[in-house]
């Protein structure tokens, strides 16, 4: 691939708030094998079309452009990510690219019994596994599939390959199982998952989120200091987790607060949708078309090149300097989580 010609000023990717932008979610299918009732209805249909989907030579180049600017980390999401076919590919092909950036994903972990190792060999650094329970018919109940078992094993391939640490990503949901925030910790504790708890968050396609039926961080920390010690981990940087040390550590657990104690100020995540969007933010209004770009046969690799490089420098200098769920003007995305990539 040709050298990048962008000027000075575009090569960060720092925002109008002073935030350099390093982390890229991207995500390659919008195609789930689980419907977990906060994300996607059981009869969901609203699928991207298939020409829509950015193919991996123009998700390259794109990654490649990126990680020129500035993004050290790449995240693949979705969807689910496992299903795009190519997948090791995609990770080895970004593992080769000259700016390699670390790798991780983030997955329902069912097909990771098959493709665990070869990720591993492949690049891929770690991965986020989410698990909402520790029921086998309660996560048939979540998600519409009964495949509780095939999760577990996922976890196990996961570590197997060394995939360390493998997070656990735990949404609790009011009155279906909010009372597993202690067995699910004590489970991670005893099988070394390091367990975060995301407060759910309005993106779902069913648009079921509300604001009194969500789960808040301050009812997660409650429930797990009646059964353990917390204490702050300090230095949180970007990360979105605010994690806790349990019972003196070096255990911790994390809790994802995005609605109750949003962490927009030190946001360093821009995104790429699977049919070539670029976004701001999760819940930012707007996205911008790079696909036309793409498939602009009058122009030459390195006018593409160029033109990606302005597009997300642009999408970068656009973003707010923070979500709005707390505003009551907030309108949640037209788009659901698992269209954008979570
Ligand atoms: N399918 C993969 C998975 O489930 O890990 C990757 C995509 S999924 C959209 C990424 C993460 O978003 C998962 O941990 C999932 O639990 C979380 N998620 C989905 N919808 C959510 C919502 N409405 N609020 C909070 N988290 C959500
Ligand atoms: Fe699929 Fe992930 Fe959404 Fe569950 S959270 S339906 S696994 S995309």
């Amino acid at each position: 691939m040709g050298e990048l010609r962008v000027s000075e000023s575009e090569k960060s990717l720092v925002d109008t708030y002073g935030r350099v932008h390093r982390d890229m979610r991207v995500s390659l299918t919008d195609r789930c094998s689980l419907r977990c009732n906060y994300c996607m209805p059981a009869d969901f249909a609203d699928w991207i079309p298939g020409d829509h989907l950015l193919t991996t030579d123009e998700m390259m180049l794109v990654l490649d452009v990126a990680t020129e600017m500035g993004i050290d980390q790449v995240r693949l999401t979705g969807g689910e990510p496992l299903l795009r076919p190519d997948v090791v590919d995609v990770v080895r092909r970004i593992y080769a690219l000259p700016h390699a950036p670390k790798i991780s994903l983030t997955s329902n972990g069912l097909r990771l019994p098959k493709l665990a190792k070869e990720l591993a060999d492949a690049g891929l650094e770690r991965v986020n596994i989410s698990l909402d329970t520790l029921d086998p018919q309660r996560f048939k109940e979540m998600t519409h599939r009964d495949r509780f078992h095939d999760v577990i094993a996922g976890i196990e391939a996961a570590k197997e390959a060394g995939l360390l640490p493998v997070k656990v990503n735990a949404v609790l949901l009011r009155g279906v199982n909010d009372d597993e925030a202690v067995p699910l910790l004590k489970h991670a504790l005893a099988n070394d998952w390091k367990l975060r708890f995301i407060e759910q968050m309005p993106l779902d396609a069913g648009g079921l989120w509300a604001r009194p039926k969500m789960v808040t961080a301050d009812e997660i920390m409650e429930m797990l200091s009646a059964e353990f010690e917390l204490t702050p981990v300090p230095a949180r940087g970007s990360a979105p987790a605010e994690e806790f040390y349990v019972d003196g550590g070096p255990a911790t657990v994390g809790i994802i607060a995005s609605v109750s104690r949003p962490f927009c100020a030190a946001c360093d995540r821009l995104r790429l949708t699977a049919d070539g969007q670029f976004r701001n933010c999760l819940f930012a209004q707007d996205e911008t078309d790079v696909r036309a770009l793409l498939r602009d046969s009058s122009l030459s690799e390195d006018e593409i090149r160029a033109g990606i490089a302005s597009t997300l420098a642009k999408v970068t200098k656009a973003k707010l300097p923070g979500h709005g769920i707390n505003d009551p003007t907030f309108i949640q995305p037209a788009r659901p989580m698992s269209a954008i990539g979570g």
